[in-house]
């Protein structure tokens, strides 16, 4: 074949490194016109420069590669919708961080004696639910809601009796559930989830019927105008604000980790066989685990979602979201939530919390 450039001419026209174009390659993102079967030797044609700089172009965005894969097959209106679409989600996400920014340059600012701030008091309404599924034999996963904490335990292992380790996880923050000053929040709800993970060890050290088994654990402590968030595990904390659904937590999952690399979309994760291996949890393990942690602010209005995988994995964000609009009373959401879970089959167990910050 003539015309066909090598790999390092073709990285210098499309403006991307040889290492980029292997990636892309391996991917399918960009598969070169010709691979010399003796050398390996990558060779690309003139026409694929185009192809090329698109990929370029969407990098520099900071699209993920699966993300890329989608537009560079779709025609050019279609793709441009799609850029639309993948911009207006980074920028709402981007408002969300903002706000997360102001909060802590407001947390860390040394604070004026004077309390004369006007501050709208804050109230909490919630609903709890924990469902077997239609399934699984029996519920491991855990709920709490109280008036300080929110919390979804998805207890795994072979051991199905009712002291599951999921209640250990639970018991633990379940003594936070009261008043707590709003600048120790973080630390508090992170010293009670180092005990829960503390406990669940000593718990399958001392048992070996709970040999293998474990926790995640995805829990919210309130107070004030502050929230903390703790979390370990692949169950999810979602926030509804402004009409949007927000996932505040990212799972500690295989699947994950796959798309973090860009080597799988949601929609192949949803279906993929590793979907439930977790890569952090709590467990029986040596090493304590260090849960992900973070602050947020609060608003009025705000209603937050935590869940385990046994809802989000079988209703997917956009029914999510349709649901927590659509239905104003907490527990007629949590409702049916649980209730599309096992209509779609309830294969496993199923925990939620819904949880709305009103004005006082
Ligand atoms: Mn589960």
């Amino acid at each position: 074949m003539t015309g066909l450039l090598t790999i390092g001419a073709f990285a210098r026209a499309a403006r991307l490194s040889p290492k980029a174009l292997r990636l892309y390659d391996e991917l399918g993102l960009l598969v070169p016109a010709e691979v010399d079967a003796a050398s390996g030797y990558r060779r690309y044609a003139p026409e694929q420069l185009e192809r090329a700089r698109l990929v370029a172009w969407l990098r520099r965005l900071g699209m993920p590669l699966a993300r890329i894969r989608v537009v560079c097959d779709l025609p050019p209106a279609a793709a441009a919708e799609e850029v639309a679409r993948y911009w207006a989600a980074v920028e709402a996400a981007t408002d969300v961080r903002r706000d997360l920014a102001a909060f802590l340059v407001a947390h860390l600012s040394p604070e004026p004696e004077d309390t004369t701030m006007t501050t709208t008091p804050l109230a909490i309404r919630y609903a709890v639910r924990t469902d077997r599924g239609l399934v699984r034999e029996a519920n491991q996963d855990r709920a709490h809601a109280g008036s300080r904490l929110l919390a979804v335990a998805d207890g795994f292992g072979p051991y199905t009796g009712p002291d599951q380790l999921a209640d250990v996880a639970i018991e633990e923050l379940v003594r936070l559930d009261g008043a707590i000053p709003a600048g120790s929040l973080l630390d508090a709800l992170q010293d009670a989830a180092r005990r829960a993970g503390a406990a669940v060890r000593e718990r399958v050290a001392a048992d070996p019927a709970l040999a293998g088994g474990g926790t995640t654990l995805t829990a919210l402590l309130w107070s004030g105008s502050r929230l903390a968030l703790v979390h370990v595990g692949d169950s999810r904390a979602y926030l509804l604000r402004g009409g949007e659904l927000f996932r505040l937590t990212h799972d500690h999952s295989v699947v994950q980790e796959l798309i973090d690399d860009g080597r799988l979309t949601e929609e192949e994760a949803a279906s993929h066989p590793q979907r439930a291996i977790l890569v952090r949890a709590l467990h029986g393990g040596d090493e304590p685990v260090t849960p992900d942690a973070e602050v947020r602010d609060v608003e009025p209005g705000d209603r937050y979602l935590l869940c385990s995988d046994g809802l989000h994995t079988v209703v997917g964000g956009a029914q999510l979201r349709a649901v927590l609009l659509a239905e104003a009373d907490p527990d007629a959401a949590a409702d049916r939530l649980v209730a599309l879970a096992n209509a779609a089959g309830g294969p496993d167990n199923i925990a939620c919390v819904v949880a709305d910050i009103v004005a006082a």
